[in-house]
């Protein structure tokens, strides 16, 4: 069945609500800026809100307000399903297919409870009962900041929901840099700063925020690993489960590697493959009009956007790479003219 629009849930909020609000696995900036901001912004119009997060996120998004009563379900799967049950609403917040949360979207998936899924990712699975859903946004916090605008709103966003929102703007667009930012994207951001975003402060935040272990495994990483296949246009890199352990890794550290590898001249298609707890985590980025969500989502379970997507293997890392460059002859046209 088709989704309702996100405005038939004026009425349904008009009397007070305990929501939960979820998103997707390895939650990133857009993830944690668009659930916080949403949470508080419900908060602050008389409901109850809580944040669940399938894993944990890294520590560069851990100033957003509210975030210290984010429940993490892997470490406490019991609060979690219990926020859920308590629930007379689910917001899935920047994913469009339960199988994105793992074992947390079976959990919600068997609850009558009715869902709003906010989202910019291609090929929504259509689980949910209320939908806004945009290719064309930038992020999943300009989508937050319609659906505030749709509950008239606006006047609600403080200093603090602004700061959240920004960030997943910021963060999902490589700040205001990837095609999808559009005139409307700075029109938001306008006055998300007029209403008080402090954008120089979250970007200090969010990217400058390095361990000195962090920067030398990002200069391991551009030194020691990157593969280039001329013929192809494609670089990548790869970095196994002793190369994560020599540089202290933690959650985040390689967040934007795979970016650099695109900075070369020629490159259309780039990848990395991070070896990761007995599975390899694979991202890809495109220049152009190669399009690494078809990519991703036919040789890798994965999926995204056309210039950005991820997925994931179960095979060795040495196997993964293999694959990869196995397929690329049949990409060959698309890359060339990408
Ligand atoms: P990243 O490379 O930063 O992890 O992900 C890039 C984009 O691809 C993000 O928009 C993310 O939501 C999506 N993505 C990453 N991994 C997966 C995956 O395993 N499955 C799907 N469907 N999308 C993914
Ligand atoms: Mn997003």
């Amino acid at each position: 069945m088709k989704p309702k629009s996100i405005r038939s849930l004026k009425t349904f909020l008009a009397v007070k609500r305990r929501i939960a609000i979820v998103t997707h696995w390895s939650p990133d900036g857009d993830a944690m800026g668009s659930s916080l901001g949403l949470s508080n912004y419900l908060l602050k119009s008389g409901h109850e809100a809580t944040v669940i997060v399938p894993n944990d996120y890294p520590e560069f998004l851990w100033w957003m307000k509210g975030n210290s009563e984010v429940i993490v379900a892997e470490k406490g799967m019991k609060r979690a399903h219990e926020a859920f049950r308590n629930a007379e609403l689910i917001f899935c917040l920047d994913f469009n297919d339960l199988s994105r949360i793992n074992s947390v979207g079976e959990f919600i998936a068997a609850l009558d409870t009715p869902k709003v899924m906010i989202d910019h990712h291609l090929k929504p699975s259509g689980f949910a009962q209320y939908a806004l859903h945009k290719v064309s946004a930038s992020s999943t916090c300009e989508l937050i900041y319609e659906f505030i605008h749709a509950m008239k709103g606006l006047d609600l966003i403080d200093r603090d929901i602004a700061n959240c929102l920004y960030t997943g703007i910021m963060t999902d667009t490589g700040s205001f840099r990837f095609p999808a930012t559009t005139a409307f994207t700075h029109k938001v951001v306008s006055d998300l700063i007029h209403r008080g975003a402090e954008h120089s402060l979250v970007y200090n935040r969010v990217y400058d925020d390095n361990t000195e272990n962090r920067l030398r495994l990002l200069g391991f990483i551009l030194s020691e690993k990157l593969q280039v296949i001329p013929e192809h246009h494609t670089a990548f890199f790869t970095l196994n489960n002793e190369e994560h352990d020599r540089f202290n890794y933690k959650k985040g550290d390689t967040e934007g590697v795979v970016n650099y590898a695109l900075t070369i001249r020629g490159i259309v298609f780039a990848a990395f493959f991070s070896e990761r707890d007995g599975k390899v985590k694979c991202s890809f980025r495109s220049k152009g009009e190669f399009d690494v969500n078809i990519f991703a989502r036919a040789n890798f379970s994965g999926g995204g956007h056309k210039n950005a997507a991820g997925g994931i293997s179960d095979q060795k890392l040495e196997d993964v790479v293999k694959k990869f460059k196995s397929l690329l002859p049949s990409y060959l046209e698309q890359l060339k003219n990408s």
